[in-house]
């Protein structure tokens, strides 16, 4: 049991460099940059730069420092984007995917901060 981290997955190449990306914001422990594929007109990818597949994980292991480090982050990325309720935004969706049932696609921790427009029903109920 426990986490494996794959350091050929595609956050990680990001942040070795080897692939591009659109910097939002970055910080010594966090990168934040726009998803490749937006699901709504803001929607940045918020990541920390150590080795956690997901949240459980970083929320686990981090260090302090990297925990607030991110959190922070997120503050300032719903503020540069203007989604922020507290300074004068709309609001935006927070979401951490993870495993199989989370429907995660990156096993690299990262929480996703969409909005720019109503982002509708949390979600579906089925199955
Ligand atoms: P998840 O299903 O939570 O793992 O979501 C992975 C997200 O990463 C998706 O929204 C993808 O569009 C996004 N993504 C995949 N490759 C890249 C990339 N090279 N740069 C930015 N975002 C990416």
């Amino acid at each position: 049991m426990g986490y494996e981290y794959d350091d050929q997955n595609i956050f990680a190449k990001i942040l070795r460099g080897e692939i591009p990306n659109e910097t939002r914001l970055e910080t010594e422990h966090t990168l934040a940059f726009n998803d490749i594929d937006p699901k709504a007109p803001v929607h940045v990818l918020i990541i920390p730069k150590g080795p956690y597949v997901c949240y459980d994980h970083f929320a686990s292991l981090a260090t302090e420092a990297e925990i607030v480090d991110f959190t922070r982050s997120v503050a300032d990325v719903c503020r540069m984007t203007g989604v922020a309720p507290g300074s004068g935004g709309e609001g935006y969706r927070a979401i951490a995917n993870a495993g199989d049932h989370g429907v995660q696609e990156v096993p690299h921790y990262h929480l996703h901060i969409m909005g720019g427009r109503g982002m509708g029903p949390m979600i579906s109920r089925q199955g």
